[in-house]
């Protein structure tokens, strides 16, 4: 079942997300729910607040792996870069957001085994970025006060429910498929296009 993403202004994105205690049949439903709401959305990373759920669960498909995230929490992180960032809950708007360059987190998966992985680029971001939405913050959060200012005005269109306008046309299918192309690296570090998460 594909789930409607809440936007900026929404309580549920703002409020602190409870851990998940039992792994049973509504959780692994409430996953496949997430990965097809995020997929629709073309996003990379969904955390279950953005659909209005407030526990700790995040999913992340990078380069075509997809990860389930129970109960995660970053061990360790370093390093520090600055890449555009975009997010679901957001839609249009993208900013430059600074974050550790490298993490190691660990999180429980959908067979209750505990796991750690160690991560970079986009893969570090997308963590950081969705650990953050099952604390009820949002990247707006983590740009400077007097650049929040100066997008007040779309801040407010979001709030409204509106979509920004993107220059880069992210609703255009070939034009999202020829971004991944271009990424030969394996490894995408949001050049033009950011990838939502
Ligand atoms: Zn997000």
């Amino acid at each position: 079942m594909i789930h409607r993403i809440l936007h900026l202004g929404e309580e549920a994105l703002r409020r602190d997300s409870e851990p998940i205690t039992a792994i049973d049949d509504k959780l692994r439903v409430l996953v496949v729910d997430m990965f097809e709401t995020m997929h629709k959305a073309r996003g990379v990373g969904l955390a279950a607040p953005q659909i209005g759920i407030n526990k700790r669960l995040m999913i992340i498909d990078v380069d075509e792996h997809p990860l389930v995230f129970i109960n995660p929490e970053i061990i360790r992180k370093s390093g520090k870069e600055t890449c555009e960032e975009g997010c679901l809950s957001l839609p249009g708007l993208r900013e430059n957001v600074s974050r550790a360059t490298k993490v190691l987190a660990n999180a429980i998966d959908l067979d209750g085994k505990s796991f750690e992985i160690e991560a970079e680029g986009l893969l570090a971001r997308a963590i950081q970025h969705e650990i953050d939405h099952l604390d009820g913050v949002l990247f707006i959060d983590r740009i400077s006060k007097a650049r929040r200012i100066q997008i007040k005005r779309d801040l407010e269109r979001l709030e409204a429910g509106e979509t920004l306008e993107s220059p880069d046309a992210e609703d255009d299918p070939d034009e999202a498929a020829s971004d991944n192309e271009a990424n030969t690296s394996g490894q995408h570090t949001g050049a033009s296009t950011p990838a939502l998460i």
